[in-house]
């Protein structure tokens, strides 16, 4: 059976063996048949059409055209000699150059005889040349039988070093396909392919390593790109559905005292519609008799918070205790303040764990989360370790997912029983679409509107050699009343490095500004050091916080109104956007100045164009995902989603869309695929959940 032979071990096939095996698995990670056949070209050299001389272009890669050598002669050179012919067609005149095998070219190439040639070219003083080209006669070129467009196979330094060269691999493709023949069985259903009018997977596969022209290329590439990204869907919305159908979650009926106090007497500000809309979400979600499993996307001061708060204030009312996670001391602790401010008269036990909690507080933590006297605990990773045992966890609520592994999640999970609902928000927007393949199996609200009488941050891109203006400006805010960040990057690979620029940074100002007080926080300094130096910046004692982007995540003080950003050009966008959102916060203009020196790459220069042009994180983030790609916007943990083999996450969109849609319509109504029609899918399903073609990324 098919399923047998494509299992067979590479080495089996002919031309390969078991050293060009151990090659191939270890550059490669082909094992199998099947693992060559779903080794995709990454381009293709199109040889269907002909280019004339006077059609060459300087930016047109390879070209093939047909024309005669008129005549060859040898070039003297600094580092030895060059052939050099004329070649001319009915348009034009060109050169064609050898820097070797002199010898073998003047002794067999004809003159005055019409060739196909095919290669690079390259410009110079008004002249076309072709180093090196593939050279064939037209009376032999047409007796042979080609395929027009020759597949370009991703190729690694090892893989050149031992020989295994495309051409080898076009060989064992055209081997293995001709082995297993167009017998492939099909995984998607007639239904399907008929009304996306999709080719069938042999099809496909024969075209996208062999295809006999454009047209047929294309329909290759949206079949196999649509059948990936179609799996994906089902198995992210399939586990979605049985997570809805069999873990069970804690109902939470009723909204009682805590929340309708809160919301009637305390709340400090009127909320915003969509803090209003995510927040009757969330209740719904809670109510539901099923686990929640919500993100929540708003971008920095949004107000994310009051939403974490009054949510958990729904799991007190219900008899449960709530935690929040967040991913830094300093953030915990600021969580921990403001949400003992906002309870401060309402009759609930707040309590704060972290790395640095001593051991007596944390014993006395310990004993009251069994006992349930504490309502909701605040913290750091601290919360997820083993001696921490809540009574009766009925929430919890994750601050700036993206610093949190998948697995980390999971843990809070295995605190209960029954697992708590759980809350994850994120200031980094993610696209929706990008947010929909990568955490398909989460429902997502959107705070989409930020509270009123927020103005937009001003943001300027100055040239270090503008330093003193910009000193100006920051003594002008102060004098005003106002406070000031800088900061400065701190990339691991050269901390050393950056730590002396940090502070040699914190001395010029301090020498430029010797009548303010200066606070510094990095990530060297001892915790409660830190603590001291944040505490006294934000009672407004220290006018400047010097720091690296430890202050990135959260931290709230409203009446710093402008940020420094140092190297801005070593920062990715996100990030600065991330920074940004610390400024921004008061009633006040605030200001954000990006330093950098003059060389900048086109990507820096992107990116400090975009930061200057707007405020809107997810229009930043659409700009980000473009320049780094979906791996490196959401960090390793995630990176999933670049193992696809053939679609890509960011230009397939449109596909991507089409795929879920279609996924999720037959799931409605077949959600066990039981049905006859859908037996070609769920077989195919269960062979890929099978061999592990479908990654796990999630859970
Ligand atoms: P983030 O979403 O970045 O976590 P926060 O929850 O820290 O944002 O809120 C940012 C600031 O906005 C806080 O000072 C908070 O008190 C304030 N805020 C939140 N919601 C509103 C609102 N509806 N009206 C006015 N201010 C609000
Ligand atoms: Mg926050």
């Amino acid at each position: 059976m098919i399923q047998n032979l494509l299992q067979t071990p590479i080495e089996y096939l002919k031309g390969v063996g078991p050293n060009r095996a151990e090659v191939l698995k270890k550059e490669l990670n082909i094992r199998s048949y099947r693992d060559l056949i779903n080794f995709f070209p990454n381009r293709y050299i199109d040889k269907t059409g002909f280019y004339k001389i006077n059609q060459l272009q300087q930016n047109t890669s390879e070209v093939q055209i047909v024309g005669k050598i008129v005549h060859m002669k040898m070039v003297e050179q600094k580092r030895g000699k060059r052939l050099v012919a004329d070649f001319v067609d009915d348009t034009g005149r060109m050169e064609l150059i050898w820097f070797r095998g002199h010898k073998w070219i003047k002794e067999n190439l004809k003159i005055n005889t019409p060739y196909v040639i095919f290669g690079k070219t390259s410009y110079y003083n008004g002249l076309f040349s072709m180093p090196h080209p593939e050279m064939e006669l037209v009376s032999d070129y047409k007796k042979n039988l080609r395929t027009a467009m020759q597949p370009v196979y991703p190729s690694t330094e090892m893989l050149q070093k031992k020989g295994i060269t495309n051409r080898v691999i076009m060989k064992l493709m055209q081997e293995v396909l001709q082995q297993t023949g167009l017998k492939f069985s099909e995984s998607l259903s007639p239904a399907l392919l008929s009304e996306i009018k999709l080719i069938s997977k042999a099809e496909a596969l024969f075209n996208i390593h062999f295809p006999k022209n454009q047209e047929l290329l294309a329909k290759a590439q949206f079949r196999l790109k649509f059948e990936e990204l179609f799996f994906i869907q089902l198995q992210l919305l399939r586990k979605n559905m049985l997570h809805k159908q069999k873990i069970k979650g804690f109902n939470f009926e009723q909204i009682g005292e805590h929340f309708n106090d809160f919301y009637q007497n305390h709340l400090p500000f009127e909320l915003t519609n969509a803090q209003k809309r995510v927040i009757k979400e969330i209740r719904s979600d809670m109510g539901s008799g099923a686990q929640m499993n919500r993100l929540l996307q708003g971008d920095v001061g949004s107000g994310k918070t009051i939403v974490a708060l009054m949510s958990m204030l729904i799991a007190l009312d219900n008899n449960f205790q709530a935690c929040l996670m967040a991913p830094t001391e300093i953030l915990s602790i600021q969580h921990y303040n403001g949400l003992k401010e906002l309870c401060e008269e309402i009759d609930i036990s707040i309590y704060l764990l972290t790395g640095s909690t001593k051991t007596s507080k944390r014993r006395e933590i310990h004993e009251k989360l069994e006992s349930g006297e504490i309502d909701i605990l605040i913290g750091t990773h601290a919360l997820l370790e083993d001696k921490v045992k809540f009574k009766n966890l009925g929430l919890a609520v994750i601050d700036e997912q993206h610093r949190f592994g998948v697995a980390q999640r999971a843990r809070l999970w295995k605190k209960n029983h029954i697992p708590p609902h759980v809350l994850v928000m994120t200031a980094t927007p993610i696209p929706r679409t990008l947010a929909m393949s990568l955490y398909g199996d989460l429902d997502i609200s959107v705070i989409d509107e930020l509270p009123p009488g927020r103005k937009p941050i001003k943001t300027v891109h100055r040239f270090d050699s503008n330093r003193l203006k910009v000193f100006a400006f920051i003594r002008e805010e102060i004098n005003k009343g106002r406070q000031v960040y800088v900061v400065y990057p701190l990339i691991q690979e050269s901390e050393k490095m950056d730590y002396k620029d940090l502070m040699d940074g914190y001395e010029s100002i301090a020498r430029e500004f010797p009548d303010f007080q200066i606070s510094i926080v990095h990530g060297q300094m001892k915790p409660a050091d830190k603590d001291y130096e944040m505490d006294r910046f934000v009672r407004g004692e220290t006018q400047i916080m010097v720091a690296t982007t430890v202050i990135e995540v959260g931290v709230n003080v409203p009446n710093a109104s402008m940020m420094i950003i140092e190297s801005a050009e070593r920062f990715g966008l996100s990030q600065l956007h991330q920074l940004r959102g610390r400024v921004g916060r008061g009633a006040e203009q605030s200001f954000c100045i990006l330093m950098t020196g003059h060389k900048l790459s086109n990507d820096s220069k992107t990116r400090l164009e975009t930061m200057t042009a707007t405020n809107d994180g997810f229009e930043i983030a659409e700009v980000d995902l473009k320049l780094r790609g979906p791996g490196d916007l959401m960090g390793t943990q995630q990176s999933g989603v670049l193992n696809l083999k053939i679609a890509d996450i960011v230009k397939d969109n449109s596909i991507l869309q089409l795929a879920r849609n279609y996924a999720s319509e037959i799931l409605k109504e077949d959600p066990n695929l039981s049905r006859d029609e859908n037996q070609v899918i769920k077989n195919a399903y269960a062979r890929l959940v099978k061999n592990k073609t479908i990654w796990n990324y999630i859970s």
